[in-house]
């Protein structure tokens, strides 16, 4: 079903970070309700603490369709935590478990800490990254357009509105200089590695986010062709986001699966405060579309999951897991060296990101 040559690139995982009340949240609400509201069948999926949204429908609302065949990815996956917290506690061999990020800036209040804090991480990770502008529909006199793209609301707005825009814009641009990036809006930019583009949006509105969609993608398809090869036939791998007490489950793991495939009845090895945990998966859960219909069946059970797919792992002696640890399926053979390696690369984790996070 999707538009992919390469069945071997896996989606790549997007984090949005930015500072406090600036519309992390709000935007990623968007992302995930625009496309219901839309109508849109299978538009998104929803994950266990991700959003997947499908390229055939980024490329249908960004209104590209003719581009369909240039792009090798299978769509995005947001992770549904925003936050510098999350990009820096969330790992994978090392790495950030984001392979791309949206470092989201209220047009109006400009940068704030938080926003230099992120975009110093960003550099520290070698990160690709956009950046977007939000709430252009606070501008005073804005003329809003439901979900449409940025140039086709930009161009029927009034010419104060648009001026009003622009000095804003420009404000960004010389604050990411002061920073040490080029940037540039979106639109004009045309190589990505010398030019951070910037996308004004609205998260409430939903205009501009066909644009972000796409600019996502082009960066994707660009700069991590390499990070996305994984081998789905491969034992698993993952990154725990939340260890949580389920009713009738005791406590699960919920994870970002990076790499290759889980199975149920996998063995697997847990990062945990001690000594890493062996154990086996009992289950393998994911959304159930129809949960809000009972609670018991807010889980859809199933027998394997490939990567990047956010899954919640139901398996014996969890309560010591970690989030930000490694969950790694092994075999009798490799086990002692996969302990090692998890053990190693927690170790790690916690002492780079220390007690700031
Ligand atoms: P976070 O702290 O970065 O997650 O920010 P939130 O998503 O919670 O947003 C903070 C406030 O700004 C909320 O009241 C949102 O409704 C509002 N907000 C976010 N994005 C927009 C936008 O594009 N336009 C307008 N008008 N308000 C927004």
């Amino acid at each position: 079903m999707h538009i992919t040559d390469n069945e071997n690139l896996r989606t790549p995982i997007v984090c949005v970070m930015g500072h406090v009340d600036h519309g992390k949240t709000t935007l990623l609400d968007r992302i995930r309700g625009s496309s219901v509201a839309a109508g849109e069948a299978g538009a998104i999926t929803q994950h266990i603490g991700a959003t997947e949204v499908m390229i055939d429908s980024i490329i249908e609302r960004s209104g590209a369709s003719g581009m369909k065949n240039n792009f090798i990815v299978p769509g995005l996956l947001f992770i549904d935590t925003p936050g510098h917290h999350a990009f820096t506690s969330l790992r994978s061999r090392g790495g950030a478990l984001a392979d791309l990020a949206v470092v989201i800036v209220d047009i109006n209040e400009g940068f704030m800490p938080q926003t230099k804090e992120s975009l110093q991480i960003l550099k520290r990770f070698k990160t690709p990254f956009v950046v977007v502008a939000n709430k252009i529909d606070r501008i005073h006199g804005w003329q809003p357009h439901e979900s449409a793209s940025f140039l086709e609301t930009y161009n029927k707005q009034s010419e104060r509105v648009r001026t009003d825009l622009d000095n804003k814009f420009y404000e960004i641009v010389g604050e990411l200089y002061n920073s040490g990036f080029n940037s540039e809006r979106y639109d004009r930019v045309s190589d990505f590695q010398r030019n951070i583009g910037i996308i004004p949006i609205s998260a409430v509105t939903g205009e501009g986010i066909p644009d972000l969609l796409m600019v996502l993608l082009g960066l994707a398809q660009k700069f991590l062709e390499s990070n996305l090869h994984y081998n789905a036939s491969g034992p698993g791998e993952g990154t725990i986001l939340e260890v949580k007490e389920e009713k009738g489950l005791g406590t699960t793991i919920d994870i970002i699966l990076y790499d290759g495939t889980l199975k149920k009845g996998d063995t697997i090895v847990v990062g945990s405060l001690g000594e890493p945990i062996q154990t086996k998966v009992r289950a393998l859960l994911k959304p159930n579309p129809m949960g809000e219909i009972s609670a018991e069946e807010k889980f859809q059970n199933v027998e394997s999951v490939t990567a990047a797919i956010g899954v919640k792992i139901s398996a014996p002696n969890l309560d010591d897991a970690l989030s930000g640890a490694t969950v790694r399926a092994a075999n009798p053979e490799n086990i002692e060296t996969i302990v090692k390696e998890v053990q190693e690369e927690l170790d790690e984790v916690q002492i780079s990101t220390g007690t700031t996070g």
